[in-house]
């Protein structure tokens, strides 16, 4: 093992470079949000030399970049939280069911403190650049300060939501007003007051921000191209005694949780609609829409599986959507058509279909007239021109990979991580790829990532990769990849469980559709966390049988 942070002459020097040296370490971490924070307390006390750098200047990931209005988890607080340690489940304290941005960011700038783990974090620092050295069995990394590393694992905990999707809209250049990004959010305070503002997009971020920004805006237009389910969030702020309960109680509600396929307190459905009568469908249906989960599609059991019984889920929400916008133009609009319930990215709300009744509200449903460019003044659509001070972009993430394949990775044949992923990406359980050694994901393509709950797979990924290095040390092996064969099975069984569900049936971000030329794949393990953990233990067990370790 190498001394943290020693530094030994640097063998190729960047042009220019001013660093001239390179920092040596058993694991670069890239990535300080949930899943790189988590990784810096597991690998210091595995007595790793190790650093984590981080381009952004603060620890936070999502909740340092998404600092837009509204923001917050539709996880539970209580599960979006980490699992670790028993001290810090007791010592903090969640204001409310579904935490805001503030205090997400709050808590995890909390644990860096508690934990002591800033002094092994670089902020400020990207990472452009990572070849694999055969000979030397070693990573040498290059970042965009010039600071540079070498290092014998890499772990990316780059996130799966975290490579912004950016405007290429015509004419934005000459935009004379104010726009931001959801997903780069600026830290000062934005105002709206007297304000003609536009928000393209309406995902989880655009349902977050629409009804904050329409309290105080002169007038808001919503951009909508695809309507989506959304139902009451029911968020609220936690009495002392549910958080008494919750604290005696919190070693067997997390080992309740890992039971659970999405690693998530969230009921679902048992019974089916078709041996209900019709006021005891309405009823399940009614408690399901009022429970406050992201959990319609599960009203009954079959529900996210069968197109009848989704059918069904489907109607009951057109009919709440009927029921609360006042305008009908604008509810039909507002009513999905064009795919099942949950087979996109769910959403919960607090007042976003209400906010179509005030007053100074406006929808803009793109499907009947698009967008065309965006002029100085404002967003042209080809029947009308919206005038317009501030344009706020919700426009999602290149999802699952897209962090990983954006940094110029290439193996020890120089070819790029981008370039062998064209196709599809290829993992074994999401941890490792074949012909890359040494080259770890946290929440990557093929893990549960995404569809589980992310605070509790980031746990879990550290800690299998934590384990993987140790016994890679012990017995006395440098270098582990994914077998080919190996990575090209767990592949097609990820989409022969997803070709089951409903999932297949949207064009969403889970299924790459929303970045132009990205293969439509679905690419998170649907088989549950229970399963993935089962699996991924077997291997380690095995001796990381499915991968190639010399
Ligand atoms: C608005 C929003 C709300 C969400 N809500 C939920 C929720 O309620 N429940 C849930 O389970 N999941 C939710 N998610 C998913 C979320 O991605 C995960 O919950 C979790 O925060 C991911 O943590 P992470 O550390 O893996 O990635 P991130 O938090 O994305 O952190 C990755 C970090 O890596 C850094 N980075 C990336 N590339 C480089 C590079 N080349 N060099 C240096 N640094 C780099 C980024 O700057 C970032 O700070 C949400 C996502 C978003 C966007």
């Amino acid at each position: 093992m190498n001394n943290l942070n020693s530094n030994v002459p640097c063998a190729t020097p960047s042009e220019g470079a001013q660093d001239q040296s390179v920092t040596s370490l058993d694991v670069l971490v890239v990535g300080a949000g949930f899943a790189g924070v988590y990784a810096v307390h597991r690998y210091r006390l595995q007595g790793l030399s190790m650093l984590c750098v981080e381009a952004a200047s603060d620890v936070g990931g999502v909740w340092y970049h998404n600092c837009y209005p509204g923001a917050r988890c539709d996880v539970q607080s209580f599960d979006y939280s980490y699992s670790f340690s028993r001290e810090l489940d007791q010592e903090w304290i969640w204001p409310e069911r579904y935490s805001g941005q503030p205090a997400i960011l709050e808590y995890l700038r909390h644990v860096v403190t508690r934990f002591d783990l800033r002094r092994d974090m670089v902020f400020n620092t990207r990472v452009t650049a990572a070849r694999w050295d055969d000979e030397a069995a070693r990573w040498l990394v290059e970042t965009d300060t010039r600071r540079r590393f070498s290092c014998r694992f890499v772990v990316l905990a780059t996130g799966a939501l975290s490579a912004p999707k950016d405007p290429d809209f015509d004419g934005l250049k000459d935009f004379k007003g104010q726009w931001y990004q959801t997903s780069r959010y600026p830290h000062e305070p934005v105002s709206y007051a007297g304000k003609r503002v536009g928000v393209i997009g309406t995902g989880s971020s655009g349902l977050q921000c629409i009804p904050v920004i329409a309290e105080t805006a002169q007038h808001l237009t919503v951009f909508q191209r695809t309507a989506v389910f959304s139902k009451p969030a029911r968020n609220h702020k936690i009495p002392p005694e549910v958080y008494a309960e919750q604290r005696a109680r919190y070693p067997e509600y997390r080992a309740e949780l890992k039971k659970s396929v999405g690693a998530v307190n969230m009921p679902a459905g048992t019974q089916s609609p078709f041996e209900l009568d019709e006021a005891e469908r309405e009823r399940v249906l009614e408690a399901f829409w009022n429970n406050g989960f992201l959990n319609m599609s599960s009203a009954f059991k079959e529900s996210p599986y069968d197109l009848a019984a989704n059918a069904i889920v489907v109607e009951f929400v057109h009919r709440k959507i009927r029921s609360i916008v006042k305008d009908p133009q604008v509810a039909e609009s507002l009513c999905p058509k064009d795919h099942p319930v949950g087979s996109r990215r769910p959403c919960i709300d607090t007042n976003y279909y209400e906010t179509y009744n005030r007053p100074n509200v406006t929808m803009a449903d793109l499907k009947k007239d698009p967008i065309v460019r965006i002029t100085p003044d404002g967003i042209a659509t080809r029947d009308k021109h919206y005038p317009l001070d501030i344009i706020i972009f919700a426009l999602g993430f290149d999802s699952i990979c897209g962090s990983q394949t954006r940094i110029d990775i290439r193996n020890g044949e120089g070819l790029s991580l981008a370039e062998s992923w064209a196709d599809a990406p290829l993992t074994y359980l999401g941890y490792l790829t074949p012909s890359f050694p040494n080259l770890f994901f946290v929440m990557g393509p093929g893990n549960p990532s995404v569809i589980a709950n992310c605070i509790t797979m980031s746990e879990t990924d550290s800690d299998w990769i934590g384990e993987c290095i140790a016994w890679l040390d012990r017995n006395g092996k440098s270098r582990i990849e994914a077998d080919e064969k190996t990575a090209i099975d767990w592949m097609q069984l990820v989409s022969d469980i997803a070709d089951k569900t409903l999932y297949v049936k949207a064009n969403s971000w889970y299924m790459g559709s929303n970045i132009a030329g990205k293969p439509r794949r679905f690419l998170s393990y649907l088989g549950g966390y229970p399963s993935f953990v089962e699996i991924s233990k077997r291997s380690a067990s095995e001796g990381y049988s499915g991968f190639k370790v010399s």
